[in-house]
């Protein structure tokens, strides 16, 4: 059997391509990137599955949904806060009766390495009541990927896969299979169950309830739940995901080996649950992210069976599990470390590149604030998210994406006389072109710093959808008026001279857009081909 060295996510795009996808859509954020970057790749080398960047999460799942209601099958790949933004369609879509395989990839971020939550996207799929797999290895991430198409088209629901960063960003040998051939290109045959009108929805509603028992039963038969009773064991574990990982590396150094569920599929196998439980004393959760598994199996009353986990205090109630944690929660003693007393590097912050323009206009967003009263900075995802660090220390919100607008208007309506929205180019296109359409026909009194970088650089230098000058037709479309809309070039012999736009702009007293145009570091140096060091 052939095999390849892949990381998770690139093992999720291969297994889509050998599931047979036409498409794949995706807005870029870490940990997922990488899924939609390998089957650009893939597309450019090879040929196959249409792959595109969106503008946002909810658009790329809208148009994967599309490829389904032509019966093909498609991926749709994004973070797990980009579900939130993605939430709408990805609910609504379980009660169309879709009958192209959609998968949508989530990727958690426990422990928060680049994100602003840790939220899982467990609850989501149950939500949803759609179904969910969750792999332990990059091989089963290519398995269950290939999988979730089937699963998807026998139930006529998207099926989530759930990742997490660990198991996205590392890489190992992974089997693959013979491909499979796309769908053919067909209507369903009562496409009135795609028009959600109450009554339609309702039959539709009741049809994907009624389908929960066979969703289920699939979950519990599943070949990616695996319980081993050992006899005698006081002690029961449960592992979902890269847990099983971690408990595998110490069980080993366990004198009684417990008994063993791990979960890979969703629904939970209730069945093997109670099997496990009615063989045990305790139980013993171990899973990355919420305690899911854990919180399903309390009830709200006591129970004979003691249930440790996150709730209880046997783990820690937020971050990453690693084998060190799961060794403590096992009762095994910690193994000896390197003693780097004497030897800790100091701590780094993370810090905007060298020349990057933000640094600029962060320069004159400074300069132009000076001596200002009651004023606020709200600020956006992206690469300039590091303006609320030192050296420049000027923005004072990060929420989510595109909330720096809104934020910025209720602000200023509040009573803060002199405030600031920055935001990026990528991030506006993705979510603040309706604020922005608040705030103009509100002429409200604030000042909305576009960083036109012409990248979404953060997440590994993407290139824009848009190029800047139909990202200024946008903005005047939106109503701002023109002779409150600036552009100037964030070049760093501009700084004293934007700062004057800033502060003029600060002071009107109804809304004003100020464009800050240049191209990152990065961009320049990825489409000239060009060495970091000589870019910078
Ligand atoms: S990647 Fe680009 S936008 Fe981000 S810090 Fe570097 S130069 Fe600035």
């Amino acid at each position: 059997m052939p095999q390849r060295i892949l990381l998770g996510d690139e093992a999720v795009a291969l297994g889509a391509v050998h599931a047979g996808i036409s498409t794949a859509y995706a807005y870029p954020g870490t940990p997922s990137t990488e899924i939609l970057e390998y089957l650009l790749d893939h597309h450019e080398r090879q040929g196959g599955p249409h792959a595109a960047w969106c503008a946002n999460e909810k658009t790329a799942y809208e148009e994967a949904l599309g490829t389904c209601f032509a019966g093909r099958r498609s991926i749709v790949c994004m973070k797990h806060v980009g579900l939130n933004v993605a939430a709408d369609p990805f609910v609504n879509s379980a009660l169309v009766s879709m009958h192209g395989g959609l998968v949508v990839a989530v990727a958690d971020d426990p422990g928060m390495h680049s994100s602003q939550n840790e939220q899982d996207s467990r609850w989501y799929a149950d939500f949803a009541r759609v179904p969910c797999l969750e792999p332990a290895t990059q091989q089963e991430a290519y398995d269950m990927t290939r999988e979730a198409y089937d699963v998807s088209e026998r139930f006529g629901v998207p099926v989530m896969l759930r990742l997490v960063t660990r198991l996205s960003h590392s890489r190992t040998n992974v089997i693959v299979g013979e491909p499979r051939g796309e769908n053919e290109l067909h209507k369903a045959p009562k496409a009135d169950t795609w028009v959600l009108l109450p009554g339609n929805a309702r039959r539709q509603w009741s049809s994907l309830v009624a389908r929960q028992k066979d969703i289920l039963a699939w979950s519990e038969a599943s070949r990616w739940n695996l319980l081993n009773l050992r006899p005698g064991r006081r002690l029961g574990v449960i592992t979902t995901g890269i847990a099983r990982n971690y408990y595998r590396e110490n069980a080993r150094a366990m004198k009684d080996e417990p008994s063993h569920l791990h979960i890979g599929t969703y629904p939970i196998p209730e069945a093997q649950v109670r099997a496990l439980a009615a063989h045990c004393d305790e139980i013993l959760v171990l899973e990355d992210g919420y305690p899911y598994v854990e919180r399903m199996m309390r009830g709200l009353l006591p129970q004979k069976l003691r249930i440790m986990g996150r709730m209880s205090g046997e783990l820690p109630p937020t971050g990453e599990l690693s084998p060190e944690i799961v060794r403590a929660a096992l009762g095994l003693p910690a193994l000896p470390v390197l003693d780097l007393d004497g030897m800790l590097l100091p701590n780094r912050p993370p810090q905007l590149c060298q020349g990057c323009p933000h640094g600029h206009s962060y320069s004159s967003l400074k300069e132009a604030l000076e001596g200002m009263n009651a004023t606020m900075v709200t600020a956006d995802i992206g690469c300039y998210t590091l303006g609320a660090l030192p050296p420049y220390s000027s923005i004072e919100s990060c929420v989510c994406m595109g909330a720096s607008i809104g934020m910025a208007k209720g602000a200023a309506e509040a009573g803060f006389e002199n405030v600031v929205a920055v935001i990026g180019d990528g991030t506006f296109l993705h979510s603040g072109t309706a604020s922005l359409a608040d705030a103009a026909a509100a002429d409200t009194p604030m000042t909305v710093l576009i960083l036109d970088n012409q990248a979404t650089a953060m997440t590994g230098v993407q290139d824009p959808l848009i190029a800047s000058s139909r990202l200024q037709a946008i903005v005047l479309g939106l109503g701002v008026k023109p002779e409150h809309f600036i552009i100037v070039d964030a070049h760093p012999r501009k700084v004293h001279e934007t700062a004057e736009v800033l502060k003029r702009e600060i002071l009107h007293r109804g809304l004003s857009v100020v464009i800050a145009v240049r191209e990152c570091k990065q961009a320049t140096r990825k489409h000239a081909r060009i060495p970091e060091a000589v870019a910078s």
